[in-house]
């Protein structure tokens, strides 16, 4: 029997200029559960969201997404990955407006598979100064001269086993989310998002 997901609810707020102004105890939880120091309350709170959020692309969204529902698109719900070296997680977040065009955001766990340790996922390995596309949003990796596919097959592509340093990674959104998120925001808005 698998064990059954994780039930925390995760959520933190933003203010109406995007700086954050409260996590909950299960998000400084998870946070010290993956080890990510970085994420302390004295280290996030007060700070733009936009220090957390990493590449152009995926900001460009974030930023679609926050108008929209400050625009009282309320709520607005994607699914998305939120790995560990050892741990698949599929997840779901759900951004609603507060008063003030303060926004919540809640994730919580939809499933989680284990797998071995990736150690391309580990914050703590040297990086070589070559760089790996990873999407935002599903965690997939571009496999160059291919396509975009999960963690495991890209390192067997790039033959990443047995290299003490590892790629550094670039944070971009992939064809499918691309296209799934664009057809939901052009749905909703009537505009088509740009990406150049
Ligand atoms: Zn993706």
């Amino acid at each position: 029997m698998e064990p059954p997901p994780d039930q925390r609810s995760f959520i933190w707020i933003i203010d109406n200029a995007d700086k954050i102004v409260h996590v909950n105890d299960n998000w400084l939880a998870f946070a010290r559960e993956n080890r990510a120091p970085q994420l302390m309350a004295s280290l996030v709170l007060d700070q733009p969201i936009w220090r957390f959020i990493q590449g152009k692309e995926t900001s460009y969204l974030y930023q679609q997404i926050f108008s929209r529902v400050r625009a009282g698109v309320s709520p607005v719900k994607f699914p998305f990955r939120c790995d560990s070296p050892d741990c698949r997680r599929f997840m779901e977040m759900e951004l609603a407006l507060l008063p003030g065009d303060a926004i919540q955001f809640t994730a919580h766990m939809l499933r989680e598979e284990w797998r071995d340790p990736v150690d391309l996922l580990d914050a703590s390995r040297d990086r070589s100064g070559e760089f790996l596309k990873i999407c935002s949003w599903c965690k997939k990796i571009i496999i160059p001269g291919r396509s975009w596919g999960e963690i495991e097959a890209a390192i067997a592509a790039l033959d990443l086993f047995g290299h003490h340093s590892m790629p550094q990674m670039t944070h971009t959104i992939c064809d499918s989310c691309r296209g799934a998120l664009s057809l939901e925001l052009s749905e909703e808005s009537g505009e088509k998002p740009n990406f150049d």
